[in-house]
């Protein structure tokens, strides 16, 4: 009996000594991090409301119950059951059951419904019928991109079971070492703002976290071959861990399955959507361009389907020495800070990934709470000296003078912006300035994928800023529907239609000009003196967005019929920043960050930013709180314990 197995046994003997004697237990599994203990009685386990709390407290695990397949009731009668149990009003969209494992996935309107009261209603779908009820929100807006991914999963229930199995055995193998020691090794992003990649490793594990690109600069990847990562081949990581999605952190993750890899990945469940979303996009771009993608599109369902989601504050056992738990980073939808907890009580270490400290329209301010960490790995995209940003309100304002000054001289706004985070916090200003009569009325256009990321975005509420989620569970006031929104779907005839026609604000991706509809756009309004570009993002070294922001008005631009000849632009139209809507902590927010952080950590490595924004912050840093600060480079390797 393997080690594994054993320690099953073990569980399952503990777990029958707590439960009533009347409860039987049929098996015990591990399925990636949590365990699944599978039950003939699955009605008396959910009369008792807190048994499964109690249990996972008791084994410091994430447990759930399953029933036995041969208990359950015919899906047919077990549906009418189930649909007089949920109220009306709950707006159960499809009901979905999966004999193989006992679950039944219900698909609502509003899942706070389905769940009841300290998850009463599910608690009497069980009992009712002895199924397991897991819910999903119905998204408000449809998006392709979510109903992709949860098709594509159900479909590949099967396999995705056995690979959580081997994960979890994986998780819960014994320890071999028998030292300890704690490193990161840094892979990319160090000094530079891109391709974002990091090690995290003991004795025992190997943890890779993000794997991204670097924007204007393709051919830069993090170094993936040392020997800490994938010099040791493809399955010396035990794990991955995706802080967010934004292709900087997230582009190359399939390509780790490419190489070989097949273990799992770790991200909240917006990050996973996004993920497919901005990947696959980012394989299109590419080809577009004529570039040969590092992988195919097949590498992308093969990283959905290793991942795990996690929401904020679970802690996760993900490795024999190693727990996880993520965070609100209040950068984009589903963007975490990644706590490591190592060794029982050994080590803490926290990767910021990209933070907003403080509130902004769309998020919560980033958590700097934890129970212990002594080491912050940190970004410092605004780390420079002079890198304090107009606050918000400010912003607000400069961007309706700027719209309203385009508006009277009868051009059109045109601002390049991420389609994930930044789109949607200008939607959020549009709509209420519109409102409110600060700006004209006019048509806001949506291009790329920015009407996709915001459906995406109505899907998880709870993953938005309190009174943002209120006011998009009442339709009604859901502020992304607003009626000036277009979405482009149309192409270039859409777009010229939009040149010919009267005063308009356009949206459009990439944000920083490195390719996409924004190229197509310049083609258009660039030699109109009237219309104006706006920059409300950050724009890195080497972008063509940085470019045109320090002034360059001879843009290369590809011919449109795509013959791959390069011509250039003459660029007339006005060029305008408006500072303050960036999705980073400015340098203010990020003293602020460690100034109010609890604890505050030992030693801060200060990461995700230019040459001189990381030294700045890291001499900063040590001055002020008198802690031991690095800007290190990519390659370095630093032991902390
Ligand atoms: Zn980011």
């Amino acid at each position: 009996m393997s080690t594994v197995e054993r320690q099953l046994e073990d569980l399952k003997s503990k777990i029958i000594g707590e439960v009533p004697d009347d409860i039987s237990i049929s098996d015990v599994k591990y399925e990636g991090p949590e365990l699944v203990v599978y039950t003939r009685d699955p009605k008396k386990f959910a009369q008792n409301g807190d048994l499964v709390r109690k249990l996972a407290s008791k084994l410091r695990k994430r447990i759930t119950v399953r029933p036995d397949p041969d208990t359950l009731s015919h899906p047919e009668s077990a549906r009418e059951e189930i649909m007089e149990v949920i109220p009306e009003e709950a707006g159960v969209t499809d009901l979905d059951f999966h004999a193989d494992t006992g679950e039944v996935i219900i698909e609502a309107q509003k899942p706070g419904m389905v769940i009841g009261r300290h998850g009463s209603t599910l608690r009497e779908i069980t009992q009712r019928v002895g199924w397991t009820p897991e819910v999903v929100r119905t998204p408000p807006i449809e998006s392709s991109t979510v109903s992709n991914v949860r098709n594509f999963l159900k479909q590949e229930r099967e396999e995705r079971r056995e690979i959580l199995e081997r994960v979890g055995r994986q998780i819960h193998r014994k320890e071999m070492a028998d030292e300890q020691w704690v490193r990161i090794t840094t892979l990319g992003c160090c000094r530079e703002v891109g391709r974002a990649a990091f090690i995290l490793s003991t004795a025992e594990t190997r943890i890779l976290i993000d794997c991204g690109d670097k924007p204007g600069a393709e051919g830069e990847v993090p170094y993936l071959q040392v020997p800490e990562a994938l010099g040791a081949g493809a399955n010396n990581l035990d794990a991955v861990v995706l802080t967010h999605a934004h292709l900087d952190h997230s582009a190359l993750i399939p390509l780790l399955f490419k190489y070989g890899y097949d273990g799992p990945i770790y991200t909240t469940e917006p990050t996973r959507d996004l993920m497919g979303l901005l990947t696959l996009d980012y394989l299109d771009v590419a080809a577009k361009e004529g570039r040969t993608p590092p992988y195919e599109s097949s590498m992308v369902r093969e990283a959905i389907k290793h991942t795990v989601t996690l929401e904020y504050g679970d802690v996760t056992d993900i490795a024999p020495d190693v727990k996880l738990t993520l965070h609100n980073a209040g950068h984009i939808l589903g963007s975490s800070i990644a706590h490591f907890h190592i060794g029982d009580g050994l080590y803490n270490v926290a990767f910021s990934g990209d933070i907003h400290y403080d509130d902004t329209r769309l998020f919560n301010g980033a958590v700097n709470e934890f129970p212990r960490v002594e080491t912050l790995v940190m970004e410092s995209t605004y780390g420079g000296r002079n890198d304090y940003q107009t606050d918000q309100e400010d912003s607000e304002r400069h961007l309706q003078e700027v719209i309203n000054r385009t508006h009277e001289e009868g051009g059109k706004v045109l601002i390049p912006a991420f389609a994930v985070g930044r789109s949607q916090e200008i939607m959020l200003v549009l709509e209420e300035a519109m409102r409110k009569g600060e700006i004209p009325e006019m048509p806001v256009h949506l291009d790329g994928m920015i009407w996709e990321a915001t459906a995406i975005h109505t899907t998880y509420p709870e993953y938005l800023r309190d009174d943002l989620r209120d006011r998009i569970f009442h339709e009604d006031e859901n502020p992304f529907l607003a009626e000036e929104f277009n979405h482009i779907d149309g192409g270039e005839d859409e777009r010229q239609e939009i040149v010919d026609d009267g005063p308009a604000i356009i949206l459009s991706t990439s944000g920083m000009v490195t390719g996409g509809p924004i190229m197509s756009w310049l083609r258009h309004l660039g030699s109109d003196p009237d219309s104006r570009m706006v920059f409300v993002g950050y724009q890195a070294q080497g972008t063509l967005g940085r470019r045109i922001q320090n002034g360059w008005d001879e843009i290369p631009i590809n011919d449109r019929n795509g013959s791959g000849r390069s011509n250039t632009l003459t660029l007339k139209m006005d060029v305008e920043t408006v500072d303050g809507f960036s999705g980073h902590a400015d340098r203010q927010g990020l003293e602020n960050f460690v100034r109010t952080m609890n604890p505050r950590p030992e030693k801060v490595l200060c990461v995700h930013g230019d040459e001189s924004s990381t030294q700045d912050l890291s001499s900063a840093l040590y001055h002020e709180f008198n802690m031991r600060t690095f800007a290190p480079k990519n390659l370095e390797t630093f032991r902390f314990k």
